[in-house]
């Protein structure tokens, strides 16, 4: 069987990480992306010098208009998916709860959690043996702001990431029988620009000290126990939620 697999946020970060591993383990992929179409095709580019196929779609995950055009291009260039990574994610400054906006939470959910909704749905319908679908992996982005609250910086964040946890435990026993599995990972600090569209561009080396390990993460650490999940070395792991934070 062909492995393929769609991307939410595949352009940079852990996503481009994970879509460049993902075409080494054999995968064609489709990479989504919000806006920034270089970086995109940089990776495109990067997965077709691997040996694999792939295309960039453009596509806000909050959109089902835009994922079920995601999803179409899929079928249509790549074939039957079989891995679905719900990677794509926003952060928002820092800020107490009493300084927040219902726009800037509605954002965050619908980018952070409906837009895993949608995507896994859309997966569903086409790896489920209930739907006449061959089996398939979807691996969730959480985050360990889920377990640690983010008091004072993003309980916005954290509390849509806790909702993802939450999500990949009831998918992972709603869909174990039709030959899906579905687990998250939950990655610690990890040097990306999420830190800079968040207000922190040195976000990484300040909290440092905070991790166990003294440093923080990088985009491919997370990518390899995301291509974990999503390979056949996994086939008995479904509703797990793997700690990536260096102790923290
Ligand atoms: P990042 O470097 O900021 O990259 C975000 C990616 O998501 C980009 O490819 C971006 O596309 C895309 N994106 C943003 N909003 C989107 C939307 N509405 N629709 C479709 N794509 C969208 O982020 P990252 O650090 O790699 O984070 C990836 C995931 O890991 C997120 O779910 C994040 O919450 C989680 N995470 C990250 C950390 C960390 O420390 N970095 C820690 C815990 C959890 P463009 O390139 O077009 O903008």
């Amino acid at each position: 069987m062909n492995k393929i697999m769609i991307i939410t946020g595949g352009s940079r970060g852990i996503g481009a990480a994970t879509a460049l591993l993902a075409a080494e383990r054999g995968f064609d992929v489709a990479v989504n992306y919000a806006s920034n179409q270089a970086a995109a095709d940089a990776v495109v580019k990067g997965i077709q010098a691997k040996g694999r196929r792939a295309f960039a779609l453009k596509g806000d995950v909050g959109s089902e208009a835009d994922m079920l055009k995601l999803f179409d291009a899929c079928d249509k260039q790549l074939g039957t998916l079989t891995c679905l990574v719900n990677n794509a994610g926003v952060v928002d400054v820092k800020a107490r709860l009493d300084q927040m906006s219902v726009a800037r939470w509605q954002r965050m959910f619908n980018v952070n959690v409906i837009g895993s909704m949608i995507c896994a749905r859309e997966a569903i319908k086409r790896m489920s043996s209930k739907h006449g679908g061959k089996g398939g992996t979807i691996v969730n982005l959480s985050s360990a702001a889920a377990r640690l609250g983010a008091g004072g910086q993003y309980v916005d964040y954290a509390t849509a990431k806790g909702a993802i946890d939450t999500f990949t435990l009831g998918l992972a026993r709603e869909v174990a029988s039709e030959g899906i599995r579905v687990n998250a990972v939950r990655p610690g600090i990890i040097d990306t620009e999420i830190h800079a569209s968040g207000g922190e561009p040195n976000r990484v080396e300040q909290s440092k000290g905070m991790v166990p390990m003294q440093r923080g993460g990088t985009a491919r650490e997370i990518a390899n126990a995301i291509l974990w999940l999503a390979s056949d070395e996994s086939t008995y792991t479904t509703g797990a939620v793997i700690d990536s934070t260096g102790g923290r």
